[in-house]
């Protein structure tokens, strides 16, 4: 196990929002956290990065417990959150937002993120701001890559996506996968994550309801009909 989250409880305030979630992947793992809006997919990511601070629990990272932590000390051990808005600078180039995350000692290097992603590098002297939606989704997973992440977690990575950019960035994710790489998906496309995942978790008011491997999941229509509304 790469990363545990043990039974944490987070807050915003004094609304109790994560009250006992309890995940966890494996090396080279895929998983996602399901569950309907407002559930605590989110909550539970930041609170994983240290953006959120869990009153109580533990988020045990390859044997350290990491809750209290600064951000960037969980960060610089290799926990990385590709935020849901992406977070590029659009003033900056493709290959300077690239440069920029870099760091010395990472396994990937601007020719690794191109090869996964080519359209980046036809467009690596435009900025990024002059990217497409998918574009710039990309480039928020090649910085994330470039920081050399154990576990990599992608909130909402094909949110708002047309299907064709949505399949493109699903065999990226599957190229990265292949890499080994842990990784903790919130989506909302429940086809892409079954296309890409070893196991689900469903979320519901801050408490994990449901956790299936990805086979078991497929089979059960009735978790999807109780805890997503879908089906
Ligand atoms: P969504 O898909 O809507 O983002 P989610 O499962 O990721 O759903 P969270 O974003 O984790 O849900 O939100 C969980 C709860 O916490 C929601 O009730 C939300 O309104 C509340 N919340 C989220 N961010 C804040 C904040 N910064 N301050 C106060 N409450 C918040």
């Amino acid at each position: 196990m790469i990363l545990k989250v043990d039974e944490i409880h987070s807050y915003y305030g004094k609304s109790h929002i994560l009250q006992g979630v309890s995940v966890s992947v494996s090396e080279g793992e895929v998983v996602t956290l399901l569950g309907r809006n407002g559930a605590g997919k989110t909550t539970t990511l930041k609170s994983i990065v240290g953006v959120v601070r869990p009153h109580q629990g533990k988020v045990v990272f390859q044997g350290d417990n990491v809750v209290g932590l600064p951000a960037y000390q969980i960060a610089s051990r290799g926990v990385c959150l590709v935020p849901e808005h992406r977070g590029i600078f659009k003033l900056l180039t493709v290959e300077e937002n690239l440069t920029m995350a870099a760091r010395r000692d990472s396994a990937w290097g601007l020719k690794d993120v191109y090869k996964i992603f080519p359209r980046l590098q036809e467009r690596r002297k435009n900025g990024g701001g002059q990217l497409s939606g998918g574009e710039q989704q990309m480039l928020a997973i090649g910085r994330a890559l470039m920081t050399h992440p154990k576990v990599m977690m992608l909130d909402e990575p094909v949110e708002g996506l047309a299907p064709v950019i949505v399949d493109e960035i699903v065999a990226q994710l599957k190229l990265i996968k292949a890499t080994g790489m842990s990784i903790i998906l919130v989506e909302q496309n429940l086809e892409v994550c079954t296309q890409l995942a070893d196991r689900h978790y469903i979320i519901e008011q801050g408490r994990v309801v449901y956790a299936a491997s990805n086979a078991e999941f497929l089979a059960d229509d009735g978790a999807k009909d109780r805890y997503l509304g879908v089906n």
